[in-house]
């Protein structure tokens, strides 16, 4: 008889748990929390306060793991929102037109989605929940794991024997550490900081804009050297909107009342914080900081059989880039794979692990290429870096890059690019705000539907030798959107009426 057990019950460790509910005869789910009896924020989630929307790769796993689980959140109140055609989004480049493209993402609460996640997986009783345990360690050595220690309600530890353990802890997963107590390598690990602080609010929308809203995307502008401020407005369930004010160190937005105000209007356009003055603030402004990227490449480690690691606990990317939910789903439709090629047995674990980091490499890689290229030029929190370091680890330090002219994921020289090359550069970020073809590209990469751009080279010939589409007005931008459009001729012809 196969027992596997999954530390941790967020969506990695719930959508795990469902793939391996088919291949060991006994599957138990191990949480640290109680589970809210509705579609509430958790303490062992504290991001789940924050915005969080699931892209459109991510959307395609999770219902190919839980077949109609889309349906049943827009059926619960979630928003489909076509990128960039149901977007108002104000990039560095400039304001994009409505394009419509296969990109999209799923914007509700996060405290929804799971909650959706967790009825359609753990409602057929394949899979045993242990909420309110806490995992404590692994028990085994280098070559084989045979069970984990945990705690029930706080009681003292006892050891649960198993076949397959799966950390699905999230990003303060102690894998590492449990691993070198029972004698197993070292696990590398790379962090690089980004400084950036989150502050989110909900609030209860005026009825007509409620559900017609556009998601809205302010990034920050490229000011070298200075702070990168930006924000998010996404329409969720029960005619509430969501918006995260986001700031790297210098910027940070405030979570009082006033100052998380003041700092949406601050922003490079108004959009934002004209639409938080219409609507009623719900609760309290909530923080968050702890938006490092940092991947543990247990690929890499001399793992003992029957250990996995998988989501956050793995590799946890910036979550201005909204992936981490995807590549969790993602990541367990390639153990669905792997399960179904290997079985439970042995030869799964000789190649699981490596399987696993690769799904998650695409969106490692961005985050970090797009953190890199975004360097406002200040010190955006190596300490906090330099503070996660252990043996065994390696930490990006961005201000010795900058020294030694080396950056990026894999190392190499960075070189300035030259005048030309920058007017090539701009000449692309801004045709993709008006390319059909370009921003389909850009859009099934950053949403995980592609794997790379496709480079369309004559798409490219074009918008480099013709001449370059106008640039919208923030005015044009809006217009694109007739509801808001509505919206703002109603609020300031009354402002001025
Ligand atoms: C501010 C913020 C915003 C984000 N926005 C987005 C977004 O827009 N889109 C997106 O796709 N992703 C987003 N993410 C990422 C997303 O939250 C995670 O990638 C996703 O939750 C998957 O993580 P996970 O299941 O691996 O870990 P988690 O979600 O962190 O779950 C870990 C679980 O393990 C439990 N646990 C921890 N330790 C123990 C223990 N010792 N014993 C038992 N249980 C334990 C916890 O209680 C928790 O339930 C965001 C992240 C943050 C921080």
């Amino acid at each position: 008889m196969s027992r596997a057990v999954v530390l941790g019950g967020g969506l990695a460790g719930v959508l795990t748990a469902t793939v391996l509910a088919g291949h060991a005869d006994e599957v138990v789910l191990v949480e640290g929390d109680r589970y809210p009896s509705g579609p509430h924020p958790r303490r062992g989630l504290p991001q789940s306060h924050h915005s969080h929307v699931l892209v459109a790769g991510g959307a395609r796993a999770l219902d190919a793991l839980l077949p109609g689980t889309v349906d049943a959140l827009l059926a619960n109140g979630a928003h489909l929102r076509g990128l960039p055609g149901d977007a108002l989004i104000y990039s560095a480049d400039g304001w994009f037109r409505r394009l419509h493209t296969d990109a999209h993402l799923i914007s509700c609460t996060r405290a929804l989605l799971d909650q959706v996640v967790r009825r359609r997986a753990l409602g057929g009783g394949d899979i045993e929940v242990w909420e309110d345990t806490r995992a404590l360690g692994l028990i085994g050595d280098e070559a084989r794991i045979t069970g984990v220690a945990v705690s029930r309600q706080g009681a003292p530890p006892e050891t649960v024997r198993t076949d397959l353990v799966v950390d699905a802890t999230g990003r303060r997963s102690r894998s590492p550490r449990w691993l070198a107590e029972i004698g197993a390598g070292d696990v590398e690990e790379v962090s690089v900081a980004t400084g950036l602080a989150y502050a989110t609010r909900l609030y209860q929308a005026p009825g007509d804009l409620a559900a017609t809203i556009p998601a809205i995307m302010l990034h920050p502008g490229v000011e070298k050297g200075r702070p990168a401020r930006g924000a998010t407005l996404f329409p969720v369930e029960d005619g509430r909107w969501i918006v995260t004010l986001t700031g790297t160190p210098g910027g940070e937005p405030p979570t009082d009342e006033q100052g998380f105000t003041a700092f949406a209007r601050s922003l490079r356009h108004p959009i934002v914080a004209d639409l938080m003055a219409e609507a009623t603030p719900l609760g309290v402004v909530r923080p968050y900081r702890d938006t490092v990227n940092r991947r543990r490449f247990f690929e890499r480690a001399r793992l003992p059989a029957g250990f996995a690691v998988v989501g956050d606990a793995a590799v946890a990317v910036n979550p201005i880039h909204s992936h981490g939910m995807s590549v969790a789903a993602l990541g367990a439709l390639r153990l669905r794979e792997e399960l179904a090629r290997h079985g439970i047995g042995p030869s799964l674990f000789t190649r699981l692990q490596a399987a696993l980091a690769a799904e998650a490499e695409r969106s490692w890689r961005m985050a970090i290429e797009q953190d890199t290229e975004q360097d406002t030029g200040q010190d955006t929190g190596q300490d906090t870096a330099r503070a996660g370091k252990r043996t065994g680890e390696r930490t990006r330090d961005r201000a010795a890059e900058r020294d030694t002219g080396r950056s990026g994921c894999d190392g190499a020289p960075r070189r300035e690019p030259n005048a030309f090359e920058r007017e090539i550069r701009t000449r692309l970020a801004q045709a993709k705000l008006s390319s059909p073809r370009l921003a389909a590209d850009f859009f099934g990469v950053q949403t995980l539907i592609s794997a790379d751009a496709a480079t369309d080279r004559s798409e490219i010939a074009r918008v480099l030798t013709g001449r370059p589409e106008p640039l919208l007005t923030a005015e044009e931008a809006i217009a694109q959107h007739p509801a808001l459009a509505a919206w703002r001729r109603t609020r300031f012809t009354a402002a001025t009426g």
